[in-house]
């Protein structure tokens, strides 16, 4: 029997991480379909996943666009490309554009807020999302003020060491923390989470993460699979396992109740259900990839990511489809926070 939520101490949390009774887990699921459906009903969200460049300044050790990885062709949409993804995703009704990419010198402060002010200006009522990593604070200040609503940096881990193992020096957990910290503070709906399965990883570092995410209260949580890619120092890694992450992920919704929380494309990489199943542990969110079929292919954070329908009115519409046979009703509101 899974305790109520409300009550559970690190033992509860460990063993869950660690079970393997059907009925324990099953129990955790039902569990949190009710809190999920407390808050935010049968709804799944969808948003407009941007990648808009793969060019990357970091050298994360489990990522295929780190800066190390020469075998990478790197891409940056345009101004105008960028508008024009907005423009699609406008058209068949997405009303929040996640604009994600490496951490690229190239978009400095003045670029990532003529952006900004470029989507603010065509689309005064969307939800403008940043996944653009660590930067300086007077940064994340400058595109709020332009207009960006929320900003996703998942912490990776919430274990120092661990960290310092999936991380070049000179990258370390606490300007992570801080980092999220800031961004909450400045009024930016925010979004923190973890792979699951990353080398080194244990069930006391996973106990971490979610204190982490307990304690910091993200309005947003992205939790999937460690996936390795050829290129990197990780390559020979195996893929964290579908039964822990959605596990993680029921530990989440029940911990975080109105969080927002995508069924992610990572999990759909390791399962041909992924999707269906993190809905069914708690997910919430779907993020339908956007990018030019040309930068698809490059974003190569991991091997085989799962594509979708190349175009992207039948990618949206399967998905809608997978939504409702799975249970759920697909909502294309902005979907702010409760
Ligand atoms: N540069 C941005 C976006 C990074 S890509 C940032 O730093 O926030 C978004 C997420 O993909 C990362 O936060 C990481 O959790 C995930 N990711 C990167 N490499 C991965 C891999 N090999 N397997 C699974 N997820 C990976």
């Amino acid at each position: 029997m899974v305790r109520g939520k409300k009550n559970m101490n690190d033992n509860d949390i460990l063993r869950i991480i660690e079970s393997q009774d059907k009925d324990e887990i099953e129990d955790l699921f039902s569990q949190v379909q009710k809190v999920r459906e407390e808050h935010y009903g049968k709804n799944v969200y969808l948003r407009a996943l941007i990648e808009f460049t793969n060019c990357c300044k970091n050298d994360c050790y489990y990522c295929g666009i780190r800066c190390s990885n020469l075998k990478l062709e790197r891409y940056r949409l345009s101004l105008d490309e960028i508008i024009n993804c907005c423009i699609t995703a406008d058209k068949l009704g997405l009303k929040t554009f996640v604009l994600q990419g490496g951490e690229d010198p190239y978009f400095t402060k003045e670029r990532v807020k003529e952006i900004i002010l470029a989507i603010r200006g065509e689309f005064p009522n969307h939800a403008i999302t940043l996944s653009i990593g660590e930067r300086p604070y007077s940064d994340y200040e400058l595109f709020f003020h332009a207009g960006a609503n929320r900003y996703l940096l998942r912490h990776e881990t919430a274990c120092a060491v661990h960290y310092s193992k999936l991380h070049p020096k000179g990258m370390i957990l606490a300007s992570r923390k801080e980092a999220l910290q800031t961004l909450k503070k400045i009024g930016y709906q925010t979004g923190a989470g973890f792979m699951i399965g990353s080398p080194f990883q244990t069930p006391q570092t996973l106990l971490k993460d979610i204190r982490f995410l307990e304690e910091l209260q993200p309005q947003m949580a992205g939790i999937g699979p460690f996936i390795p890619q050829k290129d990197t120092p990780f390559s020979a890694y195996p893929c964290g396992s579908i039964d822990l992450c959605l596990k993680m992920l029921a530990l989440t919704r029940l911990l975080l109740p109105k969080a927002l929380i995508p069924a992610t494309t990572a999990m759909e990489t390791i399962d041909k259900n992924g999707r269906e199943l993190a809905l069914k542990a708690g997910a919430n969110v779907i993020m339908p990839n956007l990018s030019p079929v040309s930068a698809k292919k490059l974003y190569t954070i991991y091997d085989n990511k799962a594509a979708g329908k190349e175009e992207a009115a039948e990618n949206l519409l399967y998905l809608k489809e997978k939504i409702i046979s799975s249970g759920y009703l697909p909502d294309l509101s902005r979907g702010d926070a409760k």
